[in-house]
């Protein structure tokens, strides 16, 4: 039942954005200045509904997705996310279940996430100094407010974390010694990620993306690190180790070192379009025609069929675009499809 596509990459993991709502306006994703108080989100019968998105997470998992993960926009801003982690988690087949979140709202929801079956927790934080967070927020949010989300994560058991964080120079390079020095303490993973030009609103320049390596050199010079093996086929992250044995890192190299050729992610977007790949300028809709009436096995031939046709690798080829290709390519926001 499972399926590849043109370029043999099965179809492995699934993320699902349940809203394209965020309390946060990070720039390099949301920008203040656009998604500001009159812009409109979409309306409530656009969105997939829970039992909507657990037929058709039930139908991509007969295709071959084990691990689902649920994103957005900030998925705790979806009302009773809960009862969709657990309608999720009672699926067959699914044998990862987690979230990304930015953690505002973690402390109040975490019991009954918990309580519903999540797996796992990966905590979005770019730096541990206030007013640079703060910058890189669009000003919702101080530090304490995510290490309270993580605190209570690490009570209620979440360990190892993982712990994303957006790099871009001349913003928060300079911290990320104090910031990978912190999560080595407490035992959690922390992953740096290049800054990419998702979308077509955050005005990414080449100039402003740290490249691993460069990245690894800086923690390296501080606290010794060596290469450490990959986990599973697909996994994004290159693993570093501290040499002292406590702990480890990881680099989300988009930009210097893409990864397409074991790139196994469907995408799923809150009003129910798929997309096989982050940088794609359009989807194909599963909403439509299941609100039209399809069957189980029509919405399945649709989905086999856009993944079955796949050719995507846009990380492969960025470098080769000129600057004014790469941005008249209008691509699907970040927020819209999930990190
Ligand atoms: N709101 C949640 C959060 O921030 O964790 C989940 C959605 S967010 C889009 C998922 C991940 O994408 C976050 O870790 C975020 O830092 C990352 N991200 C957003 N825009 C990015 C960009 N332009 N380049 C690299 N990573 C980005
Ligand atoms: Fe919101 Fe996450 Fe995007 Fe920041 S990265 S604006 S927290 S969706
Ligand atoms: Fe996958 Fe597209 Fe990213 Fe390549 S650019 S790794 S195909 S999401």
């Amino acid at each position: 039942m499972s399926v590849s596509d043109q370029l043999d990459r099965p179809l492995r993991d699934l993320r699902i954005s349940v809203t394209d709502r965020c309390n946060f306006r990070c720039p390099y994703c949301m920008p203040a200045a656009i998604f500001g108080e009159r812009y409109q989100f979409l309306p409530k019968p656009q969105l997939l509904t829970f039992e909507e998105i657990s037929r058709l997470t039930r139908i991509i998992v007969r295709l071959g997705a084990v691990k689902i993960r649920l994103t957005g926009g900030e998925p705790l801003l979806r009302q009773d996310i809960e009862d969709l982690v657990a309608m999720l988690s009672a699926l067959d087949g699914v044998e990862d279940l987690a979230m990304t979140t930015n953690a505002y709202l973690l402390p109040q929801k975490l019991e009954a996430l918990k309580a519903a079956g999540l797996k796992r927790l990966t905590i979005s934080l770019d730096t541990l100094d206030d007013d640079i967070f703060r910058a890189m927020n669009g000003g919702r949010s101080g530090v304490d407010k995510v290490l309270e989300g993580i605190a209570a994560a690490e009570a209620a058991g979440y360990t190892p974390l993982k712990i994303n964080a957006v790099v871009q120079r001349g913003l928060n390079d300079h911290t990320l010694v104090d910031l990978a020095r912190f999560f080595k303490e407490r035992g959690h993973i922390l992953r740096f990620i290049e800054y990419m030009d998702v979308g077509n609103k955050n005005g990414w320049k080449m100039d402003e993306v740290v490249p691993s390596a460069e990245i690894v050199e800086r923690i390296h010079s501080a606290m010794p690190l060596e290469p450490a093996a990959g986990n599973y086929f697909g996994e994004v992250a290159r693993r570093y180790r501290y040499a002292d044995g406590e702990g480890e890192i990881g680099l989300i190299s988009s930009v210097t070192q893409p990864f397409c050729g074991s790139c196994t992610r469907m995408r799923l977007s809150p009003e129910g379009e798929i997309f096989t790949c982050l940088f794609a300028t359009e989807g194909v809709s599963l909403r439509d025609p299941m609100r039209a009436g399809a069957s189980d096995a029509e919405l399945e031939a649709i989905i086999r069929g856009n993944w079955g046709a796949r050719i995507d690798r846009y990380s492969e080829i960025r470098s080769s675009l000129t600057d004014e290709v790469r941005d008249r390519r209008k691509k699907v926001e970040m927020y819209h499809i999930g990190g």
